[in-house]
């Protein structure tokens, strides 16, 4: 399915360069604002739970924070690589300036499974993490979040950590916290229904209905089911996921053309997004092959899963019916598919526009932290709404106005504003 010898943060510079010429930058912003300001890369020794010692590798990289202390999530992948962290340090940069929040762009990982690991093995590791940085991040430095593989849960390890070593209380420190513990409510719901508000603003200038369209997704842990939950509340009919298959280490799509209960696919899925195959076997559904879910002949393709998930030998299989692509996840799509995407008039909603509804909810969340006043439910997903719909108008005006792809479109405004931050602090 993935392109071999992918490397995202190859891509990722290669999209800047793209739009660095579009722009005209100046060298010195070009050379700036492609490589991260800072990285720290460093071991994390645990303890087992067998007594055995064993050394994890962690990274933090802050791309740039002319904007605003440093955000970005941290994940826990057994695959995670240095460059892939950077690529995803620069996509937050783009991400925060996009929504236009006074944030900069980080990231962080660490190579490790979560689903061979217990409870106590993954705390360890937060705590690690945290020990291992904690000088170099902080509420006005760089605030780290959730990302793919980890929760609520381990946000609070890091935050418990990072006050027991400054003896104080910093709940700003860190987002995607529990609700009971200073998160804010919608944070869970926030970046895969971020993704359907930009679905339903391109829907509403095609001039058609959400109850008359169909969607295929990829992947299904937190951003795809927050999606596939707003899109079907606006009448939308999902009629395919696909997800990770731990105990044969590949993808299957589970596909029910009349449409998938979510309910009942939540039911059979373990917290990783994992859907167990007999059990959706059983309950009525089709198991076909990982990368079925891209050749379905629907209204809208929702890649939700990981980066290099739409290659250039995959998106040839997209189908003539196929009028709009969220990027629910970071970085799916390859230049090579986006040339044939773009080819084929497909209206492509950018990852770090389409998903920024995670990272600028958790904006909201530190605004409530730093002020000790949490929002009702409801205000925190309509301002969300608001600043999301801006963020797409704003971009697709762009886009109608210069006849840009919209990926270069959201590049130009982001890529924009961080070049005069930069230019106005005197860095170039
Ligand atoms: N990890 C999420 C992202 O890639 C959210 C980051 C954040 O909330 O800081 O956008």
């Amino acid at each position: 399915m993935s392109e071999k010898n992918f490397n995202a943060f190859e891509m990722a510079q290669a999209q800047f360069d793209k739009v660095a010429e579009i722009l005209n930058l100046d060298d010195s912003t070009r050379e700036l604002l492609r490589s991260p300001l800072r990285e720290y890369h460093f071991s994390i020794p645990v303890k087992m739970d067998d007594g055995t010692m064993k050394v994890f590798k962690g990274f933090r990289i802050q791309h740039n924070d002319s904007r605003g202390p440093g955000k970005g999530g941290i994940r826990f992948h057994p695959q995670e690589t240095v460059d892939t962290v950077r690529a995803l340090a620069m996509w937050m940069t783009w991400k925060t300036s996009v929504v236009d929040i006074p944030l900069g762009g980080s990231k962080g990982g660490v190579i490790c499974d979560p689903h061979n690991l217990s409870a106590r093995e993954q705390e360890q590791i937060c705590r690690g993490f945290i020990r291992q940085i904690a000088k170099d991040v902080g509420p006005l430095r760089d605030v780290p979040a959730p990302d793919i593989m980890t929760n609520p849960q381990h946000m609070l390890w890091m935050l418990d950590e990072y006050e027991t070593i400054f003896g104080a209380k910093y709940p700003g420190f860190i987002t995607g916290k529990p609700v009971s513990i200073g998160g804010s409510l919608g944070r869970t719901e926030a970046t895969g229904y971020g993704v359907i508000y930009t679905v339903r603003e391109s829907l509403k200038q095609m001039g058609i209905k959400p109850e008359n369209t169909t969607a295929a997704v990829q992947g299904f842990g937190n951003v795809a089911q927050y999606a596939i939950e707003l899109y079907q509340q606006l009448g939308g009919k999902v009629v395919c996921v696909s997800s990770w298959d731990q105990s044969e280490q590949k993808s299957f799509t589970f596909r029910k053309k009349d449409g998938i209960d979510l309910k009942f696919l939540m039911s059979i899925t373990d917290r990783f997004g994992g859907i167990n195959k007999q059990k959706a076997i059983d309950g009525g559904y089709e198991v076909l092959p990982g990368d079925e879910w891209i050749k379905q002949p629907v209204d809208i393709l929702l890649p939700c899963a990981l980066e290099n998930q739409v290659t250039g030998e995959t998106a040839k299989f997209i189908q003539g019916t196929v009028k709009i692509i969220a990027e629910g996840a970071n970085g799916p799509t390859t230049p090579e598919a986006d040339k044939i995407i773009e080819e084929k008039g497909i209206f492509m909603i950018p990852d770090f526009l389409a998903n920024a509804g995670g990272v600028t909810c958790s904006y909201f969340e530190q605004v409530q932290s730093n002020m000790n006043y949490y929002w009702e439910k409801d205000e925190v997903l309509s301002k969300l709404d608001t600043k999301m719909t801006s963020a797409f108008l704003s971009v697709s005006e762009l886009a109608k106005k210069k006849k840009l792809y919209m990926r270069d479109a959201a590049y130009v405004i982001s890529i924009n504003r961080v070049a005069q931050s930069c230019k106005d602090r005197g860095w170039v």
